[in-house]
Formats: C-alpha cells, structure tokens, sequence
C-alpha cells in the first residue's frame, strides 16, 4: 500500500478533517487525521494493519513473536497487524500514570515484540510501552504506525515504519491565517466535524 492509497482509503472512510483545529500541543491546523473514524470500518482496519504488517516483513525486519499496542489508539491497528503477521496482539493501559501489562497478557523471555500505535506524534506512549515490555522480558524490535508526525524514521533506537508521514503545517495562533480570519478553533474530537 503506498502513502497515497492509505491517505485515500482514510480520506474516503471520513478520517481525513478540514477545518480550524487546536491541537493538543496548543498549535493550530488546518487539517487533521482522526484514524479512528477509519479504523471503526473493520474492512479498512484489517487492511491498514495488513499494509503494516507486509511493509515490517518487506523491510527485512526479524518476525516478532507478538504485538504490543499502547490503549487506547493502538488497540485496533495493533490487533490488525498481528492478524497479518499471524500471532498475538495485546496491549499495555495505564494504571496510575504508568503503562502496564494486565488482563493476564504475558511475554515470554526473550520474545521479539512488535509495538504498533495508530499516530506517532512524541511517541511517549510508545517508549513507555518498551519499557514495560523490557520489564515483562521481551525484545522491542521496532514499532509500526499508521501516520509518524514525528518527523523522524526511528524512536530513540528503534526503527519507526509508517503507512503515511503527515506533515501538516501547524500555526501558533498569534501567526494562524485562519485565526486571523475570524474562523472558530475547535478540538478535533469535541463535536462532530463534516470532511
Ligand atoms: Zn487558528
């Protein structure tokens, strides 16, 4: 799947916003990619994480003997990708600020493990995941993402594969041309927003 057909199959499902919107960093935007208005279709789901899944084997990486997704945005990608690449899927949440291993999921010492997030932006979920992963015992191998806006092709040493590399201009609000026109900043997310 190229960069092109997986921006058209979310800007198809609807996850692909124009508007004026506030980021969660403070700066505006104009556009935004809310993966999970694609990934509630379980068709489009399934292929996105089939895409990932083909592109971590294509690129030479060792086959990993589970996946690992940070709750909440990771968990359906996540389960997608260990579809495709044929082994188990689960998934770290927080409990009191920190990303734990619960529910009965287990890692095997030793065990090369996969982590996938639907947007990478600091990748701070991500890299709390890793650790508790190394905690549980296994091998962080490399992560996997819908959208990497995070600029950079690895987190800290890991290697960072992406369907698509968003790169949507984001303003201050003292220097945003839509700010200066007047238009209302929303939260993407807060209410509904038509594509
Ligand atoms: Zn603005």
């Amino acid at each position: 799947m190229t960069e092109q057909q997986a921006l058209a199959l979310m800007g198809e499902a609807g996850a692909l916003l124009y508007g004026h919107f506030r980021l969660s960093s403070g700066l505006h935007s104009q556009r935004y990619l809310q993966c999970a208005v694609a990934l509630q279709h379980p068709a489009i789901a399934e292929q996105l994480g089939g895409a990932l899944a083909a592109k971590w084997s294509m690129e030479g990486h060792p086959p990993p003997d589970l996946v690992v997704s940070p709750a909440l945005g990771g968990l359906i990608i996540g389960h997608e990708v260990g579809r495709g690449l044929g082994v188990r899927a689960c998934f770290t949440e927080r409990v009191e600020g920190d990303m734990t291993l619960r529910r009965g999921f287990y890692i095997e010492p030793g065990e090369g493990v996969l982590l996938v997030e639907d947007v990478i932006t600091t990748g701070r979920s991500t890299q709390e995941t890793a650790t508790a992963v190394r905690q549980a015992g296994g091998i962080p191998l490399g992560v996997a993402c819908i959208a990497n806006r995070s600029g950079k092709p690895h987190l800290e040493d890991l290697p960072l594969l992406s369907l698509v590399q968003l790169d949507i201009p984001t303003f201050e609000p003292s220097a945003c041309p839509l700010c200066a026109a007047g238009e209302e900043v929303i939260k993407p997310g807060s209410r509904p927003v038509p594509s």
